[in-house]
């Protein structure tokens, strides 16, 4: 293997390092717990195992934390009351409704119910607008914020950068364009975004510096797509035969990439990283701390 590995677990115990002291410093400095506060509805056994995790993390990281799990029948109104129940609370200062939702359930009338200054996950609507502008007062989504810290942490250069991302989905994709086409220091990118109408799209992945692939199809990047020595992040959770893979061919890429992030273990321990911060940094906010 010639590539260099992204350890994105080692990234995310710095950051949550760094979390857990920032928490202890509002505990003693301002008698302030952040408080987060995570809904699942229904049993979907990946988001389960996501909203467990979330939770642990908040109890390791000194993180109030407050689980709600409602049944699959949930109704919209129902759901929407208890957001509007937690956009009052003084002890809770991150909201965040795990996706997927029931078929009853419009996800884009709950995420633009949360109060945006409590709004983690970042998909208010509020929010999506202010990152498109360069607020930086927006709460920019989990993964693609994790996606920045590891390019920001590996001292991988990002300004003038072109950057292809694969994916153009509101979670993932649209948001690290964003994010990376910034005129800000670690972005200034120059950035493709691709989706299932491009052409030529082998073609074009060849011509980045950095390649991010955030498509959900296993393996689909290969190493005829990947220039020698480019930067390969990989977002793609995908369970094939019960192993999780992501969506570049890591085998046959490695050899060629000059740093890439393996599945499990690169961008997916980052996204919990980038909520517990949020969560502190919501808490800040509130009390007038940043
Ligand atoms: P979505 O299904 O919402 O979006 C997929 C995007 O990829 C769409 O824009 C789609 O194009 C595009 N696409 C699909 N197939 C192709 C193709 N063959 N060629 C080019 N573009 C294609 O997925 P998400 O963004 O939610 O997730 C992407 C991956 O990232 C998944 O594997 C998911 O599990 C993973 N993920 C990982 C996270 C982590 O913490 N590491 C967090 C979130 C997601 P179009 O718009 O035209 O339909």
């Amino acid at each position: 293997m010639s590539a260099q590995l992204i350890d994105g677990r080692a990234i995310a115990e710095q950051i949550h390092a760094e979390t857990a002291a920032t928490i202890q410093q509002l505990k003693t400095q301002h008698r302030l717990t952040p408080g987060l506060a995570v809904i699942l509805v229904g049993e979907n056994p990946a988001s389960v195992a996501y909203v467990g995790m979330k939770d642990k993390m908040c109890a390791r990281l000194g993180i109030h934390s407050e689980k709600i799990h409602l049944p699959a029948s949930t109704s919209q109104g129902e759901l929407l009351n208890l957001v509007n129940d937690l956009n009052f609370r003084s002890d809770i200062h991150g909201i965040l409704v795990q996706s997927p939702l029931p078929d009853q359930i419009s996800e884009d009338v709950i995420f633009a119910a949360i109060d945006p200054t409590k709004d983690v996950d970042g998909f208010h609507p509020l929010n999506v607008g202010k990152l498109a502008l360069g607020d930086p007062t927006s709460f920019v989504p989990c993964t693609p914020a994790g996606v920045h810290e590891l390019l920001i942490r590996c001292g991988i250069t990002v300004e003038g950068a072109h950057v292809v991302v694969l994916g153009r989905s509101r979670i993932v994709g649209r948001p690290v364009s964003l994010i990376l086409s910034q005129k800000a220091r670690h972005a200034n990118a120059t950035v493709t975004v691709c989706h299932s109408r491009s052409r030529n799209l082998a073609a074009i992945c060849r011509s980045a510096d950095i390649l991010i692939a955030a498509i959900g199809v296993p393996r689909f990047v290969k190493a005829d797509m990947v220039r020698d020595g480019a930067v390969v992040i990989d977002v793609g959770i995908n369970r094939v035969d019960g192993k999780l893979v992501g969506d570049v061919d890591f085998d046959a890429v490695k050899d060629k990439a000059g740093w890439i992030t393996p599945v499990p273990g690169g961008v997916g321990p980052m996204t919990i990283a980038m909520l517990m911060h949020n969560t502190v940094l919501a808490a800040k906010r509130r009390h007038g701390l940043a």
